[in-house]
């Protein structure tokens, strides 16, 4: 008898203990996107929506997996931006869009929000997740920004693996280059596309914030052009005194408006919230550069407590989040938030 109540007790401690342990835990969150854009109706079967939410679902997971195995922010966003890269439904390596000489040209970066410390790559054709060679610029050298065949060649003495063009081809990307050099010719690039782009921001429970972001660019874009997303400050930024931020959209009125870092900006000297500097940048700063035409934008950003922004104002963005009570949330459309 005597056994029974002190097992009985010994039992309601430890479940006093651990929940008050995790009261006390510092929080964790995750957000991820999958491109701002409008993916068409007749590609966005139910079946697809599926699958893009379980995408999405999964590179969450892969990412806050790493935030509860107490390791670094950094750490997260890497693991869900492969997941994506990996995924041919994104424009993010595997499944990339096509320049207009028919090419895939990849960009990306990360951002560490502790240190400021960054790594970018673009124009990358032979490397399968160029997240990771991003991060490889961060990590091991002495340069935040490597380009085309000198990345190329950096990631070769860092024991990377190339893969040859085909790794990425995927006939819906090749069919979107035809119909695009049809209606806009070489020079022109339609606005009014689906993007793809990948995004994950994070806080870690060091209260480390990390952002990164993977793209194919835009369907016909030149050879050469570079958009946002590995452009510190344009596609990415993160900085712990303020937020994690990863941007989607047209990526030059990004660069015109320094958007991901904007938002920091904001955060830091207006004590906008994040919800607010998010919301300024993709419904007012962003279409206000061209009132002719949609300018497709959309930001994720994860704020030093771990407050989320998801915002856009295009017709979808995949996109979800893990939030400090671990409750979990995936959408495609704007409304089903
Ligand atoms: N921002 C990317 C770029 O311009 C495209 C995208 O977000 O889908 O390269």
């Amino acid at each position: 008898m005597q056994k029974n109540i002190q097992s009985f007790l010994i039992l309601t401690l430890s479940v006093i203990w651990s929940m008050t342990a995790n009261a006390d835990k510092p929080p964790i969150a995750i957000a991820v996107h999958g491109g701002a854009g409008t993916i068409t109706s007749d590609w966005l079967t139910p079946e697809r929506e599926k699958e893009y939410n379980a995408a999405i679902d999964q590179a969450l997971r892969a990412g806050y997996r790493e935030l509860q195995a107490g390791h670094s922010s950094i750490d997260a966003v890497v693991a869900s931006i492969k997941v994506l890269e990996n995924n041919p439904l994104f424009n993010a390596a595997k499944g990339a869009v096509f320049t207009s000489d028919g090419h895939n040209e990849l960009d990306a970066s990360i951002m560490d929000g502790q240190t400021l410390n960054a790594g970018a790559v673009a124009a990358i054709r032979h490397i399968a997740n160029p997240i990771e060679l991003a991060r490889l610029v961060m990590d091991n050298s002495v340069h935040v920004f490597m380009i085309g065949q000198g990345a190329e060649d950096f990631a070769l003495e860092q024991g990377m693996q190339l893969v040859p063009q085909s790794y990425f081809f995927t006939q819906r990307r090749w069919d979107a280059l035809q119909d695009e050099l049809k209606h806009h010719g070489i020079a022109g690039i339609d606005y009014d596309i689906e993007y793809g782009t990948v995004g994950a921001v994070a806080l870690d429970r060091d209260g480390n914030l990390a952002a990164a972001t993977s793209t194919g660019g835009m369907t016909g874009k030149l050879y050469g052009r570079v958009g946002d997303s590995p452009i510190i400050g344009a596609g990415t930024y993160a900085n712990n005194r303020t937020v994690a931020v990863s941007g989607t959209g047209v990526g030059e009125f990004f660069i015109r408006t320094l958007a991901a870092q904007s938002v920091s900006t904001l955060m830091e000297y207006t004590d906008a919230s994040v919800n607010e500097a998010v919301a300024r940048l993709v419904h007012d700063t962003i279409p206000s550069l061209d009132k002719s035409r949609q300018i497709d934008a959309g930001l994720i950003a994860v704020d030093a407590q771990g407050n989320i922004a998801l915002d856009f104002n295009s017709g979808t963005m995949p996109r979800g989040y893990i939030n400090a009570h671990g409750d979990a949330h995936t959408a495609i459309y704007p409304d089903a938030d």
